[in-house]
């Protein structure tokens, strides 16, 4: 649910003409990840060539969302002032089953207690205002 109260800050598109695609994918409930058109293999960050093969082929790709927990810290003194209503947090290294690795939040869990390192975790979308679609992961319930 948009919120248009929402006051944390969002992420600041370094390269927009590269990351634009990821980022329309979160608003339709979409994880895309850039998958090589040589090599086929995906990578994460998006980058202007495969850091595999160093081709410059690539697509953005939707992935199943599932992943595994690699590591975490539970965050107690937030970054911003604007995350001190959330503390405690985990700030994770999330790895898919795509293979590849990004940061992210671990939500809808008990922290840290419901935390276990290679827990099997899923992909959520929190749609935190109308222009920005947020990436977190949640324990995978089987
Ligand atoms: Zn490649």
């Amino acid at each position: 649910m948009a919120n248009s109260e929402y006051t944390k800050p969002l992420p600041r598109q370094l390269e927009p003409e590269l990351t634009d695609p990821f980022w329309e994918g979160t608003k339709r409930g979409e994880l895309l990840i850039p998958h090589c058109s040589f090599c086929a293999e995906f990578f994460w960050y998006p980058r202007e060539a495969c850091p595999h093969c160093l081709q410059p082929g690539w697509e953005w790709v939707p992935v199943s969302g599932r992943a595994r927990l690699h590591t975490y810290t539970v965050v107690h003194q937030p970054a911003h002032p604007a995350f001190a209503d959330d503390v405690p947090y985990a700030f994770a290294v999330i790895q898919l089953d795509e293979g590849i690795r990004m940061m992210s939040n671990v939500v809808e869990c008990d922290i840290p207690n419901g935390l276990e390192i290679n827990m099997p975790l899923e992909v959520v979308f929190d749609t935190v205002t109308d222009d920005w679609t947020l990436v977190k992961f949640k324990p995978l319930v089987s």
